[in-house]
């Protein structure tokens, strides 16, 4: 990490400018995480990279020198809906922000331009490629203007390392040789180390600084159940969540649709979103969850880059995702207005052999390897009995510090309580299998042998053998997961590195003469049971006591101001904001400043309406 040196005084005078602009502008009392020493950096024209989480904050720390400086900021993001998205959320906050893409009409594209000459745009989004349109005429265009500042989104899209490799973003070294003097500021919410470094290098960064937030994303709670009977688990979790906005990824396109339909014969609101339905299609249901006209939005990971909506309470997955990247950035999307929001994922051990079979890169043995390194850590982090939270932050180079002792108290793992009871016999069993096997198998053909299936290595050799089948009413998840509790309990070991074969230890033989019990975790279905007999009541959003009345009559109010200007509601004002006033219930503009979120436009705009509301009410 490096030192921050003590701002110069103009540093000093711009940084109590954003100060002023935070508080202003956007109605937020104080920065959060990096997001000081990174405008300082910029102010100071240095280059730099910063990894802040989703939902972290990192278009404030363009948009803010944006705002102060005279000059035009240019924004690189790789997706179109993201554009939009941004530039309407300034607009609201009476920013002069444009976007630059296939979707405007020649009118609105001449628009843009002459804004862009009279020197009235602030902020300019665009995509890669089209900045490298029409023989680089854009590029010199762009340099006849006074550029003060290039900002690139998701900027891990230009490594190989990373997980979403967009080989157009590659000639982004471009800008460092059109703009020499101009201050490169690079974003993303994941990058490992190595993808880091391969950031800084091929963007051409001079003395770049990097800054890295944590990545604890304290509102979401992480669970991970076994994937039998999921559709049934996933409705009881929802049920509790009615009003709420959820996002549930499926692997392919067809499970998005059998989903769907499922949900919608149950009562739910749910759409697709996948690469199979028309644009048109996919704008719409998008557009409609955006706007809450629908709950749930049921998706490949299609969909989901570049959706700023910050009250999506829950993501969901239905299957295994292909890396931690991955699973960080998809559950990333929910609770970006740091309201408690969850994390749940269905698994199954069949989803690994699933995905490993995509895994395969033809001809790119080294890309392939990698792939499967990273789907492997991804099936541990489902496989863990320990905090999931401290797993994923070390995953991305980070200890975790927070929580009581080893515990965060908001993953599944740390939050459960371990029902065990006495699975002597099962334990006999499993052992007794080994034995037979002769201790020359790893955990998959034990767990084959004990459920009694023909698995293709081993096909017609084991049929007959004693154990054979012996657990063959359990599934092959679950012989799985009692092998490997027997060996975390020493009863069994694992011997080898590449290929890892079971062994008995020492202990095996005090269970197998009765002298030694065995105590095993019961994992049953979880949702199910807990929500059973529950009341069908919403979950709490925060720990603030705020009156629930109040917040449902104030998201209405909320809908019909974002109905009349075309916006998504959390647009207008967040769940967060709105949970203050319920709390705090202001009588006055001065009160009402206080507010998260409640900037001069808004106020001007929205408060007494607010206001009057809550006096109503
Ligand atoms: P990211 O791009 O890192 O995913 P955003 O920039 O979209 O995150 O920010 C997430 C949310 O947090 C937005 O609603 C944003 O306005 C809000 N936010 C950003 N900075 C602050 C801050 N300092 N205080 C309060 N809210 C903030
Ligand atoms: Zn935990």
């Amino acid at each position: 990490m490096p030192t921050h040196a003590p701002p110069s005084p103009l540093t000093a005078q711009k940084m109590s400018q954003a100060l002023e602009a935070l508080r202003s502008r956007f109605g937020y009392q104080d920065f959060r995480l990096e997001q000081e020493h990174i405008l300082e950096a910029i102010f100071r024209r240095e280059d730099l990279l910063a990894i802040m989480p989703t939902g972290g904050g990192k278009s404030l720390c363009y948009q803010i020198p944006a705002i102060l400086s005279d000059g035009l900021t240019v924004v690189i993001s790789p997706l179109i809906s993201l554009m939009k998205d941004q530039v309407d959320a300034l607009r609201l906050l009476g920013i002069e922000a444009a976007f630059l893409n296939s979707t405007l009409t020649t009118n609105q594209y001449a628009d843009v331009m002459q804004n862009l000459r009279s020197g009235k745009t602030k902020l300019l989004y665009i995509a890669p490629e089209r900045l490298f349109s029409q023989d680089r005429q854009f590029l010199d265009f762009l340099q006849s203007l006074k550029v003060d500042l290039c900002a690139i989104d998701e900027a891990h899209c230009i490594s190989q390392w990373g997980h979403d490799f967009r080989p157009e973003y590659l000639k982004l070294s471009i800008l460092k040789e059109y703009f020499p003097g101009v201050p490169v500021a690079a974003f993303t919410a994941t990058a490992d180390p190595a993808t880091q470094k391969d950031i800084l290098h091929k963007l051409g960064l001079r003395n770049p600084r990097t800054f890295i937030a944590s990545f604890d994303r304290a509102n979401i709670h992480y669970r991970v159940e076994p994937k039998s009977q999921s559709y049934g688990q996933l409705v009881s979790f929802i049920k509790r969540r009615r009003d709420e906005s959820g996002i549930v990824y499926c692997l392919s396109r067809q499970s998005v649709e059998t989903l769907c339909e499922k949900l919608q014969a149950d009562g739910f609101s749910a759409l697709p979103y996948h690469a199979g339905l028309t644009k048109e299609t996919r704008d719409r249901n998008q557009d409609l969850f955006l706007k809450d006209e629908v709950k749930i939005m049921g998706a490949t990971i299609a969909f989901g880059m570049g959706i700023n909506k910050s009250n999506v309470r829950f993501v969901a997955h239905m299957d295994m995702p292909k890396n931690i990247e991955g699973y960080y950035q998809e559950t990333g999307r929910a609770g970006r207005d740091g309201l408690k929001s969850d994390a749940l994922l269905f698994y199954s051990s069949g989803d690994y052999a699933k995905l490993a079979k995509f895994a395969a890169i033809d001809g790119n043995p080294q890309q392939t390897a990698i792939l499967l390194a990273k789907l492997g850590r991804m099936s541990r982090f489902c496989e863990l009995n320990t905090c999931r939270r401290k797993h994923l932050l070390e995953y991305f180079g980070e200890t975790y510090a927070g929580g009581t002792g080893a515990s965060c108290n908001s993953c599944d793992n740390c939050t459960k309580t371990i029902v065990r009871t006495d699975e002597s016999d099962l334990a006999k069993t499993v052992i007794r299998a080994v034995q037979t096997l002769g201790g020359a198998f790893g955990v998959t053909t034990v767990a084959d042998f004990l459920k009694g299936a023909a698995s293709a290595k081993y096909a017609g050799r084991h049929e007959g053998l004693e154990g054979y089948g012996a657990l063959k009413t359990h599934t092959k998840d679950t012989i799985k997961r009692k092998v490997r509790e027997l060996v975390e309990l020493g009863i069994l070991r694992q011997e080898g590195n590449e290929y890892p074969v079971v062994r008995l230890t020492a202990k095996a033989a005090g269970v197998l003469d009765g002298t030694e019990q065995v105590q095993m975790t019961v994992l049953a279905p979880r949702i199910e049971k807990e929500e059973k007999g529950k009341p069908e009541r919403k979950e709490k959003l925060s720990d603030l006591s705020y009156d629930e009345a109040l917040f449902e009559e104030l998201r209405k109010v909320r809908k019909v101001l974002a109905t009349r200007e075309n916006v998504p509601a959390y647009m207008i004002l967040s769940d967060k904001s709105l949970i203050e006033l319920s709390a705090h219930k202001p009588k006055n503009m001065e009160a009402l400043q206080g507010i998260y979120g409640f900037g001069k436009v808004k106020l001007e705009k929205y408060g007494s309406t607010f206001l009057d509301s809550i006096k109503k009410f």
